[in-house]
């Protein structure tokens, strides 16, 4: 993910797509913009999702077995959900870059934090 994020910084400076940093007006402006275009292609994924649940539906209607239609719909969304989880991603490494959070430190401690709660949901009912 280091590396991920090393192209996505040089990435971004070559498409002269970086959060502004002129003064903090434009800094505001530039981060509320950009987490915008985050939430747009998050809504995209579920776009995807939507499509993914439609086209297995049609394919029940038509015949075909439940889990065998939700595979094929699952292949027929594939391209484009990674296409906009990778939309996610370039937003998300964006502001990592922007506020120098090593996201590959951050993960892994997050989730040793979210390991370790005390007051976690209880997902499973024991029988
Ligand atoms: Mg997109």
């Amino acid at each position: 993910m280091k590396e991920l994020q090393a192209f996505a910084k040089n990435y971004q400076a070559e498409m002269n797509w970086e959060i502004s940093t002129d003064n903090y007006e434009r800094t505001r402006a530039s981060l509320l913009n950009n987490y915008m275009l985050l939430t747009t292609e998050v809504a995209e994924v579920a776009e995807e999702l939507r499509k993914a649940f439609n086209h297995t539906n049609t394919l029940i209607n038509n015949g075909m077995d439940e889990r065998e239609a939700f595979e094929a719909a699952k292949d027929a969304v594939r391209e484009d959900i990674g296409k906009e989880l990778a939309d996610c991603i370039a937003y998300i490494t964006k502001f990592a870059n922007y506020f120098e959070v090593d996201l590959e430190d951050s993960f892994y401690q997050k989730m040793e934090e979210v390991r370790n709660r005390k007051n976690r949901d209880v997902g499973v009912i024991k029988k």
